[in-house]
């Protein structure tokens, strides 16, 4: 006979993924996963619309930006004619160079000035309201599982991407979903498998983190998507 596992309902954890655009009339994409399960995929424009969007996570929840949200070290600003610029001078952070050595290239910080001055926002509007944002790369959590990860701005590109998401994301059935939104449902995995035990972070923590799948997912991945093809 079965026993009752729990006496009152456990609210599951929610990780919302932010594919943050550098402006606010461009797209970002926001995916929403619960216990697993993809339960919302859209897309906002304002910072006000993404935070509103943000707050699906819930106190305890977890969310995830695809956007620099911390500067070099050293670096005051990423004004190039501020005297941060020559000392420290630093453009990348720590948590770039790592993933170049992995095989995984990125722009670094100071080079995509716009996108990382909103991500500093972004996460300073999130702390204020209790989240503690993580940073992602849906190209670094695609590379590093062994799924495609390039075409995203070709349909046939984001088909390739959808088709190998969909046996580890349930839920996902939006076949005409943008590179946006596609980008921040890997954001919202990544922020799953992150609460899930399996990824890691790149980086220095007084610099900046980034969270990645951890080195052994990649096998697990390989094998839930050939089980669902069998
Ligand atoms: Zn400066």
């Amino acid at each position: 006979m079965k026993t009752a596992r729990r006496s009152k309902k456990v609210p599951a954890p929610v990780c919302v993924g932010v594919d943050l655009a550098g402006l606010e009339h461009n797209e970002t994409g926001v995916a929403v996963i619960r216990d697993g399960r993809l339960v919302r995929l859209t897309s906002a424009g304002s910072d006000a619309e993404i935070l509103a969007l943000a707050a699906m996570a819930g106190l305890g929840g977890t969310v995830a930006v695809n956007a620099p949200l911390t500067r070099p070290k050293g670096r005051c600003c990423l004004d190039d004619d501020c005297p941060c610029r020559q000392d420290p001078g630093t453009r990348s952070r720590q948590l770039e160079r790592e993933l170049a050595r992995m095989g995984v290239p990125t722009l670094a910080t100071a080079l995509i000035k716009v996108l990382a001055r909103r991500g500093h926002r972004v996460a300073a509007a999130l702390r204020g309201l209790g989240y503690e944002p993580i940073e992602v790369y849906p190209f670094a959590t695609l590379r590093l599982l062994g799924l495609p990860s390039s075409g995203k701005r070709t349909e046939h590109g984001r088909a390739a991407i959808y088709k190998s998401l969909r046996p580890l994301v349930p839920g996902l059935r939006h076949p005409r979903a943008s590179e946006h939104q596609l980008d921040a449902v890997v954001c919202a995995y990544t922020a799953h498998l992150w609460r899930e035990g399996q990824a890691r972070t790149v980086g220095e923590a007084d610099e900046g983190l980034m969270v990645i799948p951890a080195r052994d997912v990649r096998t697990r991945t390989a094998a839930r998507i050939a089980e669902s093809r069998a």
